[in-house]
């Protein structure tokens, strides 16, 4: 029996054949792990493809020979003996492949110049974003693990708007959010989970601290959860006891930016439009140079993928894409406020896979 994982990745092989004979590329070279097990469903840490017109090589030692047989299907697993270099060369020279694509953000310059030395008479094409293209648009199966990995954030996130409360300090409220997940059903965490209270919020990329949350603290909390490969990615604020006046209303102009931005997220809309919405809103509000990253990435193997979301963006929106919007306002000196939700772009709409609430305060 086929399974439909099994499917999906022939499917894929298909597509990236389709990419390379349009480039003119013969054989093409995949290492990056995401990319390696997006094609093949290996999940090893050392491994390489080599698919050619004709065949779908995994190369890996022998540590992974076992794994790679039981985790692939369209694949013919070689073991690399001597290095992996060597059996590059031997391969290419064995299939006689002319033009060979290899990714050009990922393959180590000493890496490069081995399997040039080795392979003779083969024109080596630098390639960007093949595979990592066709990671954008997710399937059903995809999106079936992705809401998995959003369901255990979103449960990890109301947990924590039930005990949190002062005195507690950004690391404990972190390594409450991590065991949760990992004690349901996560099998790690997506990133380093941010907990960001008082100044510390002001930080887009706070690093988790021992500082202890006080009465009054806006706290920026930025989880995630790996589940069979895929992440989810999601961020809530809360003031701990009471919002004050400030809060309260850069709170309200960050949730009317995610609106505005969500409501317009549908196929075909481009993805420096939608990053505009909510950015002239906040800049409307007089906020417009306290956020300064982008609106959103996209979310699949990685954490961090395409498309962008940001007023520098080419990108456009395609039915199936998964990003999140997380606008954001940063005051130095006092903290941020950022909420992050993760959405599934459909024809005429997105659908909102984040359900935590959005509630301005908690604990006490
Ligand atoms: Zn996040
Ligand atoms: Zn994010």
């Amino acid at each position: 029996m086929i399974s439909l994982s099994s499917r999906a990745h022939e499917k894929r092989l298909l597509a990236l054949r389709a990419l390379l004979a349009d480039k003119g590329l013969d054989a093409m070279l995949v290492g990056q792990p995401e990319n390696r097990r997006y094609l093949s469903g290996f999940t090893g840490s050392s491994g390489l493809l080599l698919l050619s017109l004709e065949q779908n090589l995994l190369l890996t030692d022998s540590r992974y020979l076992e794994q790679a047989g039981e985790q692939t299907s369209h694949f013919t697993v070689v073991q690399v003996r001597e290095s992996m270099a060597s059996l590059v060369a031997q391969n290419l020279r064995e299939t006689g492949v002319k033009r060979v694509g290899f990714e050009a953000q990922h393959v180590p310059y000493a890496t490069y110049q081995r399997w040039r030395e080795g392979a003779g008479q083969v024109e080596w094409m630098p390639v960007q974003g093949l595979v990592e293209r066709l990671r954008m648009v997710k399937d059903e199966e995809e999106l079936t693990t992705i809401r998995k990995a959003v369901r255990v954030a979103d449960a990890a996130m109301s947990h924590i708007l039930d005990i949190i409360e002062t005195g507690m300090t950004e690391r404990q409220v972190a390594w409450e959010l991590e065991s949760f997940m990992r004690t349901h059903g996560a099998d790690k965490v997506s990133f380093d989970l941010i907990v960001a209270s008082g100044p510390n919020g002001a930080k887009p990329h706070a690093v988790t601290t021992d500082r202890e949350i006080e009465l009054g603290d806006p706290v920026v909390v930025d989880i995630g959860a790996e589940v069979g490969g895929y992440c989810s990615d999601m961020t809530r604020t809360v003031c701990i006891g009471d919002g004050d006046e400030k809060f309260l209303e850069i709170y309200g102009i960050v949730v009317e930016a995610q609106q505005l931005a969500e409501e317009s997220l549908r196929a075909g809309a481009g993805a420096a439009d939608i990053d505009g919405l909510a950015r002239d809103f906040i800049r409307s509000k007089g906020y417009g140079e306290r956020f300064g990253h982008g609106l959103g990435h996209g979310v699949g193997l990685a954490v961090h993928e395409g498309p962008t979301l940001s007023s520098r963006s080419h990108d456009t929106l395609e039915s199936g894409m998964v990003v999140t919007v997380e606008p954001g306002i940063y005051l130095p000196g006092w903290g941020g406020v950022r909420i992050e939700d993760l959405v599934v772009v459909g024809e005429k709409s997105a659908e909102i896979l984040t359900r935590s609430e959005k509630m301005p305060v908690a604990g006490g």
